[in-house]
């Protein structure tokens, strides 16, 4: 069995409970932290840590955390981004469900590191009963003394509140999230400023995702040094991975970073390999704006070396012959799924969530959708390839926040990898009926 930080006790009777988790050492780190640590060193020991965030970029927490502005008698802000959107994509919703203190938790020794006062969780509306568990988690934590005034008899008072959004995708990009938090329309700010200057309410603010924060608690329980052992290179530590498609075990599962991508399919203990015994064609790695890779790729780089799910050896190759580990949403095709009718759904979901403020993505993802649909319609033209593949990258690095570049990346990895198909949807439009699977992110999302 591999390591398990985060859903070690997950099988545990009435996890949910304070109670029961405290039973399981829950809220140790509070103790650690609050009662024998300073907030810098909580801050070092994430450092030392090697801790990436876990909602899709992987950019190093202990770094962004030093990034705080703290001028004398600013409110300074922590925001939990729960705000889980991403298509493929369920592990978060799964840990605040079946473990909502772990989060607490977190976010508790979080915001001591950090010398917030008040802290935010910002959940999807479609999340609204996940919402209401963190609500009961929380009243438990200020009915034991670990929210409020002088927690646990310290001088640290802090207060967490859940914030429900509406439900769209772009406010999960974290400037977006912010404004929505505030009261206002989801739109994406242009940076600089950076939250860590001015995030909410004009405050130094850190945004971190569920998991991320969740992580910070066994990190200072066993300390920065011994976490940064697990895992391989600088993917340290243990990551969620919710697996999706079609495999005979779809769920959340908790993987030590490092391990095969093969064995993560494969073995009985994650995926248990494909349905029905079909080959496998493709796999959307880290949610469904990275790269698609096709089965040769994602099994082993193009150095023939296997591939691991770490952030470096999955984006090995770089988009050429690579992808990214993302949000940790894997999805996995067999071989009777259409790529095209899977880059349609995924098109029309990018076109539907973009906010509009950008021309190249307010334009170019309705486009995308609309050459799309002619071509699984079986309307296409020859020429719809190459003016797919232009107008994708044209979208890429010139927008204001990351949607355009996730909307561009399955959509140029789709034509790299799987061209053949584009063509013989339009060249033999009569084999179309045959695509047997199309998948909407509905579906994708496990929902
Ligand atoms: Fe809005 Fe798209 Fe521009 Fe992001 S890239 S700000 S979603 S229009």
């Amino acid at each position: 069995m591999g390591k398990k930080l985060l859903l070690e006790h997950i099988n545990v009777p009435g996890i949910e409970t304070l109670e029961v988790y405290r039973q399981k050492g829950g809220y140790a780190s509070v103790e650690k932290a609050l009662k024998t640590m300073t907030p810098n060193d909580v801050v070092e020991e994430v450092k030392k840590s090697g801790l990436r965030g876990r909602g899709g970029a992987g950019f190093p927490t202990g770094m962004k955390w030093s990034f705080l502005y703290k001028p004398e008698g600013v409110e300074r802000y922590l925001v939990c981004n729960a705000d889980e959107s991403e298509p493929g994509t369920f592990k978060d919703r799964f840990l605040m469900e079946h473990i909502p203190h772990s989060l607490i938790e977190g976010m508790i020794t979080s915001s001591f590191a950090l010398g917030a006062k008040t802290s935010y969780i910002y959940i999807r509306g479609e999340y609204f009963y996940v919402a209401r568990i963190l609500e009961k988690a929380i009243d438990e934590a200020y009915a034991a003394g670990l929210l409020g005034k002088n927690i646990l008899g310290t001088d640290f008072s802090h207060d967490c509140y859940v914030q429900v959004g509406a439900g769209a995708y772009i406010c999960g990009e974290e400037t977006a999230l912010l404004e929505s938090l505030e009261g206002k329309r989801g739109n994406p700010r242009i940076k600089p400023p950076f939250p860590a200057i001015a995030g909410l309410y004009g405050c130094p603010t850190v945004v971190n995702n569920v998991e991320t924060i969740a992580t910070v608690c066994p990190i200072i329980n066993m300390g920065g040094e011994e976490y940064a052992k697990i895992g391989i290179g600088r993917s340290t530590g243990t990551k969620l991975i919710s697996a999706s498609g079609h495999i005979n075990k779809p769920g959340t599962y908790e993987i030590e970073l490092g391990l095969p991508v093969e064995e993560f399919i494969y073995s009985e203990e994650y995926c248990g390999g494909i349905i029905n015994g079909n080959k496998l064609k493709a796999v959307v790695a880290g949610g469904s704006s990275v790269p698609v890779l096709p089965a040769h790729l994602i099994l082993k780089t193009e150095k023939g070396e296997p591939r691991l799910m770490s952030y470096e050896s999955l984006s090995e190759g770089g988009f050429v012959s690579g992808s990214m580990l993302g949000s940790g949403g894997f999805i996995v095709y067999d071989e009777t799924t259409s790529i095209v009718k899977n880059l349609y759904t995924f098109a029309r979901f990018y076109h539907h969530e973009s906010c509009g403020q950008c021309s190249p993505c307010r334009e170019g993802t309705g486009w995308m959708e609309k050459i799309l649909h002619r071509i699984v319609e079986g309307h296409g033209k020859p020429s719809d390839i190459d003016l797919l593949w232009d107008i994708q990258r044209k979208i890429e690095g010139n927008t204001i926040c990351p949607l355009g570049d996730a909307a561009a990346w399955p959509v140029a990895s789709a034509i790299r990898h799987f061209r053949a198909e584009f063509e013989e949807y339009i060249n033999h439009p009569e084999k179309i009926k045959d695509i047997k699977h199309y998948y909407s992110v509905h579906q994708l999302a496990g929902a």
